[in-house]
């Protein structure tokens, strides 16, 4: 029998049964394989994963196993420059868009206050999901690991926590998007852009208390919903505000 050793590294393990985390481990195969069939084989999405070494050289997605291999597995890691190494995929955009599947509609709205472009269909199957993804360029995020796996992808996140915070900042940490973070850009409603509004257009919309406290206003060019740094921006404010300091105190 023909037998590789393996080793995944960081949040990889998460995908793992348990005997195989955070340790090498002896794996067969058969010699036609491919280390992508290998790695998807075992529970880990090719979205995941950034750097393959095997023997301490970086292979591609291709590479075809030999008997004794030594194979380590790296996820991605946008912050930490890895250029003398093999990446598996092109840079990710300079403004990253994303697909929210049918489940995170809460990090999708989230992202949009953030001005993030991002897409999300309660309805879409995953089929759909695979063929927006790769017509618009846009990064797949995603619980369901199996339509990761969809050979067609190349450019996904599997979100590995449950708590809507927690997602963005983990998502924040993955892509480096500090920097990109643009509140009051795009309706959390329907994603599309906003656009200043004058108070007095918009007056007689308004709330009696919110036209008395504010003076800035922003509208949806396609729903027309009216945006003011209200309460929730408040708390939005300081919610990113958290996110950047923890990342400084790195
Ligand atoms: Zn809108």
């Amino acid at each position: 029998m023909e037998l590789v050793t393996l080793r995944f590294y960081e949040e990889l393990n998460d995908f793992l049964r348990a005997e195989c985390r955070k340790r090498p481990f002896e794996h067969p195969f058969q010699p036609t394989q491919s280390i992508k069939h290998l790695i998807e084989g075992l529970g880990v999405p090719h979205t995941e994963v950034e750097i393959i070494l095997a023997n301490g050289v970086s292979v591609g997605f291709d590479y075809l196993p030999r008997n004794g291999d030594r194979i380590s597995i790296y996820p991605m890691f946008e912050r930490v420059d890895i250029t003398p190494l093999l990446r598996l995929r092109d840079k990710p955009l300079r403004q990253p868009c994303f697909l929210a599947d049918a489940h995170l509609g809460k990090l999708a709205r989230y992202l949009r206050l953030m001005g993030f472009d991002t897409l999300f269909f309660n309805d879409a199957g995953d089929r759909r999901l695979v063929e927006i993804s790769v017509d618009e360029r846009r990064i797949l995020l995603t619980r369901d690991r199996d339509l990761l796996m969809h050979r067609a992808i190349t450019h996904g996140c599997f979100i590995h926590t449950l708590d809507t915070k927690a997602q963005v900042s983990e998502l924040f940490n993955r892509l480096d998007l500090y920097a990109l973070v643009a509140p009051f850009t795009r309706c959390m409603m329907c994603n599309s852009t906003l656009d200043q509004a004058a108070k007095e257009e918009i007056a007689t919309e308004l709330p009696k208390r919110v036209a008395e406290l504010y003076t800035e206003f922003w509208r949806c060019g396609n729903c027309a919903k009216i945006y003011w740094k209200g309460s929730h921006y408040k708390q939005l404010a300081g919610f990113v505000r958290t996110l950047v300091a923890a990342d400084d105190n790195e």
